[in-house]
């Protein structure tokens, strides 16, 4: 009988874990207060809220697994429904990840390396992280920031009170602004029983606090095993099972952690062609308990992320080897609508290849 998953959130990344799941002989079923969100191409959708219990419960009866496709799940509900279904990954990931002060003191607990920061309550607080940690300051919410929402940047002591106010008492973190050489992220599975799989680092540029184009394999050999190391420590502290994202700030041969996402997670979607095993494919391993599959890069893979309109004739922009996953979204500005994703035979013809797609698509 084919394995039954159960995924929490029906957008893109479900979508991808939905087509992930057919490949093995799994069928997954969505919980999705969208009727129709773009995971409803691969599975099922149960058409309720995230937080709603009786739902959460429909869910669990047609799963033998239940994951998450995004970090915004309320946690306590899930907490109640580990307690009779299994949850992979535990709810314990997405209590750190939701929260970038718990994250934060993870990470130092941990002895992973992140910029200096201090926790924001109040204008005060903020005068006194300025005097601590120096100008410019990166302010954000504490919870529910994504894709560079929920922050900015703090030049002028003068600008304290009015950038308080803006953000209308909402508890907020302070970080040292990072005049960062590039961003990578490390992907990382963890099995059922114990074993690491860690991706090559993905490299990725930012606009708008907006991902735009990512690029794999990156970085130096030593920035590879710091990357490695963080995550093995990460993973293993949460007792994680499935995929994990840990995005980082590159400052000559150091990491310093940004955050992570207890999830599969676009900076890997070149997985998909790039790598042995995809990210879906081994997160799907991971929570059924099957032996991961080979991280190993075919070959260097690069994306471009498609935000706010699709190319108007993809025909035309696509040559031989490339692929695009339309998410099939309504478009929206700033909404990620599709992909495109290719494997080259160097990293010189990958980069050419992405700055000219990226220049063509406005990147
Ligand atoms: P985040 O929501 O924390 O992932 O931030 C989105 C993007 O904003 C990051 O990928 C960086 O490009 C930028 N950013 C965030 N925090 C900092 C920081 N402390 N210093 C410099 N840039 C940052």
């Amino acid at each position: 009988m084919a394995r039954r998953i159960g995924i929490i959130g029906g957008g893109q990344l479900g979508q991808m874990l939905g087509r992930a799941a057919h490949a093995l002989d799994a069928e997954c079923t969505f919980l999705d207060p969208a009727p129709t969100p773009p995971a409803a191409s691969t599975g099922r959708v149960i058409g309720r809220p995230f937080d709603d219990r009786g739902a959460l419960g429909e869910l669990a009866a047609v799963s033998d697994v239940i994951t998450y496709e995004f970090e915004n799940v309320p946690v306590e509900p899930l907490q109640a429904l580990a307690a009779t279904a299994l949850v992979r990954p535990s709810p314990a990931a997405l209590f750190h990840a939701q929260d970038r002060v718990r994250e934060k003191q993870l990470f130092e607990h941990l002895d992973i390396p992140l910029p200096q920061w201090h926790a924001v309550q109040s204008a005060d607080d903020l005068r006194r992280a300025a005097q601590t940690i120096g100008l410019p300051l990166v302010v954000k919410t504490r919870r529910f920031g994504y894709d560079g929402k929920g922050q900015a940047v703090l030049e002028a002591l003068d600008d304290i009170d009015a950038l308080v106010q803006r953000f209308d008492g909402k508890p907020l973190v302070a970080e040292q602004y990072v005049a960062f050489d590039c961003e990578v992220s490390g992907i990382a599975a963890r099995g059922s029983d114990g074993t690491l799989a860690v991706y090559p680092l993905t490299r990725n540029e930012h606009r708008d606090g907006i991902l735009r184009t990512s690029s794999a394999p990156a970085g130096s050999a030593r920035l590879a095993e710091l990357a490695a190391q963080a995550l093995g420590r990460l993973l293993r502290h949460l007792d994680y099972v499935g995929v994990l994202a840990l995005e980082f700030f590159v400052v000559g041969e150091r990491l310093l952690a940004n955050e992570f996402a207890p999830r599969v997670h676009n900076s890997g979607h070149w997985t998909i062609e790039g790598a042995a095993t995809s990210q879906f494919e081994n997160h799907l391993r991971a929570i059924l308990g099957l032996p991961l599959g080979s991280t190993a890069a075919n070959g260097h893979a690069g994306m471009v992320n498609l935000i706010g309109a699709l190319p108007s004739s993809p025909a035309t922009l696509l040559e031989a080897g490339m692929h695009l996953p339309d998410y099939g979204k309504a478009p929206r500005r700033g909404r990620k609508l599709g992909h495109i994703t290719f494997v080259e035979r160097s990293a010189t013809a990958r980069d050419d290849r992405l700055a000219r797609l990226a220049a063509m698509l406005n990147c």
